[in-house]
């Protein structure tokens, strides 16, 4: 399949009460990169146009090929950093904007943390001109390295203003401040998603984050990575159930402007996980240890009790069903790089 030519992606305009076809306007920043591409096709799945604005810093066509041609979906390259061009009428933004994987956000710290501020503003700017609803994808990282778990909404964290992670963490905490404050100041629509560690088909092979690694280091049956005494925690969402408490959040009540943590709350060491991986795979990778990154966050735990009751969101896909179709995306995605080594 080329580039641009498959218009495979169904629509299904949804229907407002009175039965009349009511298909939006939807800006998402980052739609090129893991989450946004799904994203991307779910909300033309649901019949509305999009609008994927993205620099590619991190984001791959290859996450939107699928849609690139089809009369819904428009790509525009552009850095969320600058002002954002016109774009005509906007009723809804996610922005999805910011590199995740720490190798990736570390690389050019400074970028990241304006990607997050001066991208947030941009954005509330547009929203507020447009009285579009705005979704900010935050992040579990806000709570640092938790002193509680599981981790609920109303603990403020343990983060490290002056580390390596600090311009992802610091950042997207900013921007958490600046919707809240332009939601109080000048009304607009906002949404915080807590987004918890998030996986699936579409991660990119070399991106760094541990389910990645894993799975193709166990593919090719090279050592499995494990940073520290693999003791520290992570909760991983399959990428379905995240989209799903995404826009289940969009479509809330606009008083649900505070944020609401989005992940499942089942919690696996770094060594269950290699193990799992490494069994799932029936791989002859050997378990190495090796150096834990500064600030690693120990554990990693949502409650998401808030979800629950106010979205009525809650996660359907266990680690292993989700594995089960990761492994085969990863089997297919890394194949040159297996090669090459
Ligand atoms: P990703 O790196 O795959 O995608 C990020 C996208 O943003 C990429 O397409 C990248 O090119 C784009 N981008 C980065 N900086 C930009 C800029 N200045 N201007 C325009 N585009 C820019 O990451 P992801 O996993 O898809 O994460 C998406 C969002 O969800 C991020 O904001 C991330 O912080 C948040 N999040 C993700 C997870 C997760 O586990 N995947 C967890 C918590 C939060
Ligand atoms: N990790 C690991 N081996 C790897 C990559 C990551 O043990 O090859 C660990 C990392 O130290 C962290 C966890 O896995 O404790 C999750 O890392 P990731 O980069 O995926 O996301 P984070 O939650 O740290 O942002």
């Amino acid at each position: 399949m080329r580039a641009g030519q498959d218009f495979s992606v169904k629509t299904a305009v949804s229907k407002t009460a009175g039965g009349v076809p009511h298909r939006m306007r939807i800006l998402v920043t980052g739609g090129a990169g893991f989450v946004g591409g799904h994203l991307c096709a779910q909300l033309i799945v649901d019949g509305h146009s999009v609008i994927c604005l993205d620099n590619l810093l991190t984001g791959r066509m290859v996450n939107i090929r699928h849609l690139l041609g089809h009369p819904q979906f428009q790509f525009v390259l552009h850095d969320v950093i600058l002002p954002i061009p016109e774009l005509g009428r906007i009723d809804q933004i996610y922005n999805l904007a910011c590199a995740a994987s720490p190798k990736k956000y570390q690389a050019d710290p400074v970028h990241t943390f304006k990607t997050n501020v001066l991208g947030a503003i941009n954005l509330l700017e547009l929203a507020g001109m447009q009285d579009a609803s705005i979704l900010q994808s935050s992040t579990s990282e806000v709570y640092g390295d938790p002193l509680i778990s599981p981790q609920v909404e109303s603990y403020h964290g343990n983060v490290n203003t002056v580390g390596p992670r600090s311009c992802y963490d610091e950042g997207k905490r900013a921007a958490e401040t600046l919707f809240h404050d332009f939601h109080e100041s000048h009304g607009v629509r906002t949404r915080i998603a807590r987004i918890f560690n998030t996986y699936g088909p579409g991660m990119c092979p070399t991106d760094g984050r541990v389910i990645s690694n894993f799975v193709v280091q166990a593919l090719s049956d090279q050592d499995i990575t494990v940073y520290g005494d693999g003791t520290q925690t992570r909760s991983f969402c399959y990428i379905s159930d995240l989209i799903a408490g995404l826009i289940a959040l969009m479509a809330a009540p606009d008083s649900i402007c505070y944020p609401i943590n989005l992940g499942n709350p089942v919690e696996f060491t770094m060594n269950e996980l290699a193990r799992s991986v490494r069994s799932t795979i029936g791989s002859r990778s050997v378990i190495r240890h090796i150096s834990l990154p500064v600030d690693d966050p120990k554990q990693r735990k949502p409650d998401i009790t808030q979800a629950r009751r106010v979205l009525g969101w809650t996660p359907k896909v266990s680690l292993a069903e989700g594995l089960g179709t990761t492994i085969p995306y990863f089997a297919q995605a890394a194949q040159p790089l297996m090669v090459a080594e």
